[in-house]
């Protein structure tokens, strides 16, 4: 019996970044989701900022200086390194770190993760990290490249699209069917392998189908539809589980082979790890290795902290919580707060992205909002404003649905303040 599915482009409309594949999918589109309007650093041909370009508003000096590192890792002079973004929350490191995968090119993976997911009773905290460094390195199937060039869709199958699910153990290979200007080409994988590929590396190519072979002689070709393929994942609980060193190897033997046969090659993405701080000892000197490795991507931390101790340690107290043999390696970019000019400016973009019409006032209203709260909250408060206007029957959003989030809702600053005043009412 053979299990079909036709592979689908994944990624939202808007954004350049490939997904990595499995289960981090969705979690991953979510997460880019709120940047879909930022698409590079908007620097022109000197490297310097424009005031506001590719979706990109103020911020200057860190575009400027991430233009440098985009202009390092091209010319292969940033390997061993990291960058590490520091700021205050909602002031763009995460638009800095994709906007940089943008630049380095279309369709570079963008793996980005929270320091504390390492944090996991099923996978140790090392192969948390280990996975994102090997998701982050795609493979970019080159005969579909010539067709395709410009238009490329990536194969990224979700855990439901995956032809193995629920066929488990019986299928003897799976077959990667890619269009290429001969017809179709298939890649014949150990199914092993084949999973291994699929929740840890992004493979770019024009995928026509993706088929889980029995190896039943001469059975009828059963296509499963993509319903039915969508039925049968859900027969497997979905479980992590850790890929052997052996099967690493496997994988690493077969995606070089298709390299050194011309038929793929590799691209290396940017893995984004914020709120690093929240790494322990540990992993911090895991990273060190991992960033020796020669097929490492390029690496960027993000932190909000000032001095703190590192984590996994009684004493240790350092810049970001990061231990100084790390922090060594890395290139520091400071991010700056908003003017409420600019709050004004990125609210408009996202308004205009999200399709929503704002009244008249409105944008200035929020753009205070967001100068005395953070961007972040101004930024907050659009959708559930346009969930009020819309109930009301209205087409934009006025000052009076502003007004009611208002009452709704607290930023970070007053409802920390009042429940400092509480606090400090109940000491008395
Ligand atoms: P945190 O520390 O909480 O993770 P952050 O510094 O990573 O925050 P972002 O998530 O990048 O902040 O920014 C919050 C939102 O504001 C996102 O939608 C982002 O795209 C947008 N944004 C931030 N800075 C800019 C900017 N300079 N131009 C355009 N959009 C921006």
């Amino acid at each position: 019996m053979k299990a079909t599915t036709a592979a689908s482009s994944a990624g939202p409309s808007g954004t350049s970044s490939a997904f990595p594949a499995g289960s981090g999918n969705t979690r991953t589109a979510a997460r880019i989701a709120p940047h879909s309007h930022i698409k590079g650093l908007g620097l022109d041909n000197e490297g310097f900022a424009l005031p506001s370009a590719s979706g990109f508003v103020g911020q200057n000096i860190a575009r400027e200086a991430c233009g440098v590192v985009v202009d390092l890792i091209k010319s292969k002079k940033f390997s061993g390194r990291a960058l590490l973004l520091a700021g205050a929350p909602g002031t763009g490191k995460t638009a800095l770190a994709l906007a940089i995968s943008q630049e380095l090119g279309s369709k570079v993976p963008f793996c980005p993760m929270v320091g504390s997911e390492v944090y996991s009773t099923e996978v140790k905290k090392t192969e948390v990290l280990a996975e994102v460094f090997r998701r982050a390195i795609g493979i970019r199937i080159k005969e579909a490249k010539e067709v395709y060039e410009g238009e490329l869709t990536e194969l990224t199958p979700t855990e439901s699209e995956n032809p193995l699910s629920g066929y488990g153990k019986t299928v003897s290979h799976v077959v990667i069917g890619l269009k290429t200007v001969k017809g179709t080409k298939q890649l014949r994988l150990d199914p092993g392998i084949y999973e291994a590929i699929l929740k840890e590396k992004i493979v770019v190519g024009d995928v026509v189908y993706i088929e889980a072979n029995t190896g039943a002689v001469k059975a009828r070709p059963h296509r499963v539809g993509r319903s039915d393929a969508y039925a049968s994942a859900h027969l497997v609980k979905s479980q992590r589980t850790e890929v052997t060193d052996k099967l690493r190897r496997e994988v690493n033997k077969v995606v070089k082979s298709y390299v050194d046969q011309g038929v793929a090659e590799v691209v290396p993405g940017v893995v984004f790890i914020d709120e690093v701080h929240m790494l322990d000892i540990e992993c911090f000197t895991y990273l060190n290795l991992l960033l020796e490795s020669p097929m490492a991507p390029t690496v960027i931390f993000a932190t909000n902290r000032g001095t703190s101790l590192v984590r996994g340690t009684d004493d240790v107290v350092s810049p970001h919580g990061i231990p100084v043999d790390l922090l060594d390696r890395c290139l520091i970019v400071k991010t700056e707060g908003y003017t409420k000019e600019q709050v004004a400016d990125v609210v408009q973009l996202r308004a205009q992205v999200e399709g929503l019409t704002l009244g008249p006032g409105v944008l200035d209203k929020i753009a205070v909002e967001g100068e005395r709260a953070s961007l972040r909250y101004a930024l907050q408060l659009l959708a559930p404003a346009s969930v009020v206007s819309q109930l009301a029957g209205r087409s934009e959003i006025t000052l009076e649905d502003i007004g009611e989030m208002n009452e709704l809702f607290l930023d970070a600053k007053t409802s920390a303040s009042a429940m400092g005043d509480f606090e400090g009412g109940l000491r008395r």
